[in-house]
């Protein structure tokens, strides 16, 4: 199969900064990458590193593939590429081959159907206006809290707060990006490991820290975030949570495929993605809320500025960018 190979890039500011442990966020780049073969069939994909250090390398790799190329060259000249680069153009073909097929709409943009990230210097006070909001709707909420920010005595004692304020229907997951030792790690996991607002302590200790990260799951939930992104081969050994972030994985597919096979314990995550990458994001969440253990995604809704790189349509993005 012969592709027509075109790529735009893109840079936004978030709406708000991002926050954690190990980086702030305020600006995101990356490319968008369409591909057309001779039937005319189109398919969209978005190169989104994580990291702004990955950028060059990125840019670089793309700048090698020809505007006109065969399947097979360039399946094989870019399994050498960066993970991102190798997901959007599996996710690319994924769509021309029909193997993904997006709805018009998925409504992640109600408030109950994403986590919301609380903001490290006002935990309690953005806790009240989320318990406010939470009895106004009467539904279920999730809020997500980034630690490791602040010397620890600050966070247990916000810790003690946030438990003796949320009822049943807020659901927490506390995020430490890979910054505590085991010392601390097992401190919070004896404070939380009886509580049932509790989904997750995340990546608790280093990425590398896999030993660790095993004996602390047997205590308490844990999720595998950056851990995952250094040891992609650990989604198959991996026994608790897993956030799974489709433009990090060098083939998204093989996602698509596990959540359409109800596997379990997965928990899908934005990378900053324009419309094009979130396209992904909303039809696997949207897969994993029927699955046997249904959770609300991370999709950080109220960072994204309003643009067109948010269109619910990629022609659209592509056309305007
Ligand atoms: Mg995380």
């Amino acid at each position: 199969m012969n592709l027509k190979f075109k790529k735009k890039s893109y840079c936004f500011n978030l709406s708000a900064k991002v926050e954690n442990s190990k980086a702030t966020y305020l600006t995101k780049s990356g490319w968008i990458i369409k591909l057309k073969n001779n039937d005319k069939k189109i398919g969209f994909g978005e190169v989104a590193p994580l990291l702004t250090k990955d950028l060059k390398k990125c840019e670089e790799q793309l700048n090698m593939i020809p505007e006109y190329v065969e399947l097979s060259n360039l399946s094989e000249q870019i399994n050498i590429f960066h993970p991102c680069i190798q997901s959007a153009i599996n996710s690319a073909l994924a769509e021309i081959n029909g193997k993904i097929i997006f709805k018009e709409n998925y409504y992640f943009d109600e408030i109950d159907k994403t986590a919301m990230l609380l903001k490290p210097n006002n935990v309690i006070s953005d806790l009240n206006e989320i318990k406010k909001t939470q009895s106004n709707i009467g539904k279920s909420l999730t809020i997500k809290w980034k630690v490791a920010l602040k010397n620890n005595n600050v966070e247990e004692a916000i810790l003690e707060e946030v438990l003796s304020q949320i009822d049943n229907n807020i659901k927490l997951r506390i995020d430490a990006n890979g910054s505590w030792g085991r010392k601390m790690a097992n401190r919070w996991a004896d404070i939380l490991k009886d509580n049932r607002n509790l989904d997750w302590l995340e990546q608790p200790l280093a990425a590398d820290d896999i030993d660790g990260l095993k004996e602390l799951n047997k205590k308490i939930p844990v999720a595998l975030d950056e851990s995952l992104l250094k040891f992609p081969n650990l989604i198959y050994e991996w026994k608790g949570w897993q956030i799974r972030r489709p433009s990090q994985e060098k083939n998204p597919d093989k996602l698509l495929r596990d959540l359409e096979n109800k596997k379990a314990l997965i928990s899908i995550s934005t990378s900053f993605e324009t419309g094009i990458g979130r396209r992904w994001l909303y039809h696997l969440s949207s897969l994993q809320l029927h699955g046997p253990t249904p959770k609300v995604p991370g999709l950080a809704m109220n960072k994204f500025p309003n643009s067109f790189l948010f269109l619910n349509k990629a022609q659209k993005i592509w056309d305007q960018l």
